[in-house]
């Protein structure tokens, strides 16, 4: 890095704080916009509510506080046409930064106040140091700097020039044809344009060109990981067939347990089980995504699935985040399953149900440890403690995990290296509904079954966002929570996020429930349920609440999976600003799983809040994740992988033409492996895959 030109020792630290280590860190280090300077505008033309970018020069600055407190920077900037107030809140470094003689490019919103034109808290590019020739240009980058850095756009503008002036001729990997058949810039040409653009039109296609580059070497990734897997896959024989999910068949474990269901499978059930059913039966490995809104039945496909392994004489584990789902799972699975025999040679002809979390100890732990090596336990519900080492099983046939979001790729492979016999199928499941083209990016290495339907009698849970500060407007909520359990309903009152600990959370929701016990839930049986409590208190607090001896439950986001009260019909979220789109979702999914009405208060948040707005309009989970990926970007979204994340950093999932490109993306990338498993022909394809990769799985997939 520092062989660049005016790369300081300190400048370079700098960088890497930024995240910018080598000279294609750089090169992908894309301008945030443009400023036309043929289209610049002056500051007599600013227009009230226009965003502009003005180039100006500080006038005048001086730091203040308000009223309330906070810091206020005023600021008084010219250009040769007139003059423009610019203010900064909470922001007192700009008096420094913007001191008088200051020449810098202010763009924001052209607001009015007082009669004055202004721009409050625009975003600020000082054009100090700037290279000579570069302000010539028509077409001005501007760079994500970061003044906190130190680092001004113009800085890391003219290293990123040096940097392709270095960089030369690149290798372009993408097979020639590919290229002329997707109509795709060359690749140097493409970078060079992306910074140093003749016209604003030139922008798109290069940006079409390096957004391509982006999801075609994380598609060319998950290919090769998909492929893999298939070809080391030691696939288990089951003995289950589709005719089994239709009813033609009756006498087998898995048709047994489907007839005896209290209700008929919806069609999506329907339909996914077939296609879980056959992925079993046939040659690899099972290896997909079930995915479906909170409430779609997931758990009986699941269900059947393991007991379609059981059937083949093999062993089902369902894997769930916490000890709370577990048990729910637990006592549900035996519940469905009852006295439902099993396949012959299982002890006592019953299909044997455990639960194997980090509460069970002792005697009774060694006796499941026991049953799972030897075989004897059909199906095993559990938490984090089946990836324990001491956990072995007898014939491990199928995997299920649920809420997968919440386990890491390594404790799925984990779980399923525990196969002694042969790889086991597995499912993973999720709640927090994504759309497709997302899973395609996120999880392109499965394959990937929605549940489109909700079981019939569902409804729609009553949304009502209650915004304000304090506790005004929210008796409402209140009232509907004391009417409710006075016809013999019970609520979820859930407590706040609080920072990063869960004992301050503890904390708050203990708070809560002493103020809410004396106060507007005064006379009503509550109680209280946090993750800081003993398990053994927490289950009982569960118990209590279920068997209705407690009306309403006092709870921080511990209840947030899978807790189905059916009684339940009103929640109360306090502060629902401080929780995600898919988060409350996932909360307000608790209620309304009885068939009556049922209500979701969301309280807190400023007015124009679109997350709770998004919640409020609608509970149908894809619309809301759709909002989701609109509202705060796929960033987040693609967090939930550790690998290959940073890497979109063009690419938009929001954008329907990035999306047809990352259809475009997958079916190069399957052409060249279908032609090329190992990339042995395509070099640089391949090290572009590898800088994706841990160095671990690249020796997997490209095995020499
Ligand atoms: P999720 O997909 O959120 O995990 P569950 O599997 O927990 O959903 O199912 C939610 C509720 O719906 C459970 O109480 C379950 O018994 C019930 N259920 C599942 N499938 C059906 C169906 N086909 N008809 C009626 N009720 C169903
Ligand atoms: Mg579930």
């Amino acid at each position: 890095m520092e062989r660049l030109h005016g790369v300081s020792e300190r400048r370079a630290g700098m960088l890497a704080e930024l995240g910018i280590e080598s000279v294609l860190d750089l090169l992908t280090t894309y301008p945030r916009r443009y400023i036309d300077r043929t289209r610049q505008a002056d500051v007599s033309d600013l227009v009230v509510g226009d965003e502009a970018a003005v180039l100006a020069t500080v006038q005048s600055s001086s730091a203040r506080r308000a009223r309330t407190g906070r810091a206020v920077v005023d600021v008084v900037v010219r250009d040769g046409t007139g003059r423009l107030k610019v203010v900064f809140f909470n922001q007192p470094w700009r008096a420094k930064q913007l001191a008088a003689g200051t020449e810098a490019i202010f763009f924001g919103k052209v607001t009015e106040y007082r009669g004055t034109r202004q721009m409050a808290n625009p975003v600020v590019d000082v054009v100090a140091g700037v290279v000579p020739g570069r302000r010539t240009l028509r077409i001005l980058p501007v760079y994500p700097a970061s003044a906190k850095v130190g680092l001004s756009s113009w800085e890391l503008g003219s290293w990123v020039g040096e940097a392709l002036e270095r960089a030369g001729e690149m290798a372009d990997p993408l097979p020639g044809e590919w290229r002329t058949a997707l109509g795709l810039w060359d690749r140097t040409e493409a970078f060079r344009t992306i910074h140093l653009p003749e016209t604003l039109d030139v922008v798109e296609p290069a940006r079409r060109r390096l957004v391509f580059d982006e999801l075609f070497r994380l598609q060319l990734a998950l290919v090769l990981r998909r492929r893999a897997f298939e070809t080391d896959a030691r696939a288990l024989h089951h003995d289950v067939s589709p005719r089994e999910v239709t009813g033609a068949v009756s006498d087998t474990l898995v048709a047994r347990f489907l007839a005896r269901l209290p209700y008929e499978l919806t069609t999506a059930q329907r339909r996914a089980l077939a296609v879980v059913v056959a992925d079993m039966a046939g040659p690899f490995p099972m290896h997909r995504l079930l995915q479906g809104d909170v409430g779609s039945g997931k758990t009986v496909v699941a269900l059947a699935a393991l007991l379609a392994a059981v059937q083949g004489g093999h062993q089902g584990a369902l894997m769930v985040p916490t000890e709370v789902l577990a048990e729910q799972h637990f006592a549900a699975v035996r519940a469905l399953l009852g006295d439902l025999e099993g396949p012959g040679g299982m002890a006592g002809g019953v299909v044997r149900v455990e639960l194997l979390t980090s509460r069970v100890k002792g005697r009774a732990r060694a006796a499941v440890l026991e049953g799972l090596a030897s075989g004897s336990i059909g199906v095993v519900v559990g938490t984090h403690a089946l990836l324990t080492e001491e956990v072995a099983f007898g014939s491990l046939g199928c995997v299920v995990i649920d809420e997968q979001h919440r386990f890491g790729v390594e404790q799925r492979a984990t779980l399923r290296a525990k196969g002694a016999d042969g790889d086991p199928d597995l499912l993973v499941m999720t709640a927090t509904p994504i759309p497709r083209t997302a899973a395609m990016v996120i999880f392109g290495d499965l394959d990937l079954t929605t549940l489109d339907e909700l079981p019939p009698g569902r409804v729609p849970v009553v949304t009502e966002w209650l915004p304000g500060e304090g506790h005004r407007g929210e008796e409402r909520a209140w009232q509907k929570v004391r009417d409710e359990v006075a016809s013999g309903h019970r609520a979820f009152v859930v407590c706040p996020l609080v920072g990063e600990s869960p004992r301050v959370e503890a904390k708050s929701a203990t708070e809560e429930y002493e103020r809410l016990a004396a106060g507007e839930l005064a006379g009503l049986r509550v109680g209280l349920l946090h993750g800081q409590m003993a398990p053994a208190a927490r289950e009982e607090v569960m118990e209590r609440f279920r068997a209705g001896e407690l009306e309403v439950l006092v709870a921080t986001t511990v209840i947030e999976v899978g807790v189905d009260v059916p009684e339940a019909t009103v929640m109360v979220v306090e502060s629902a600003d401080r929780f995600g789109i898919a988060q409350l979702h996932q909360l307000r999914g608790r209620v309304g799983r009885g068939g009556t009405a049922s209500w979701c208060y969301l309280l807190g948040g400023a007015p124009g809040n679109e997350r709770l707005e998004a919640v409020a309009a609608t509970c149908d989970g894809f619309a809301l994740a759709e909002a989701d990926l609109r509202v705060r970007g796929e960033g987040t979204l693609l967090g939930a992988r550790q690998k290959g994340q940073s890497d979109l950093r063009l690419a938009s999932l929001g954008d329907p033409g990035d999306i047809e490109l990352l259809g475009e993306a997958r079916r190069v990338a399957e052409a060249v492996v279908d032609e090329d498993p190992q990339l042995g022909d395509h070099p640089d394809l391949a090290d572009e895959v590898r800088l994706l990769l841990s160095e671990d799985e690249g020796e997997y997939l490209f095995k020499s």
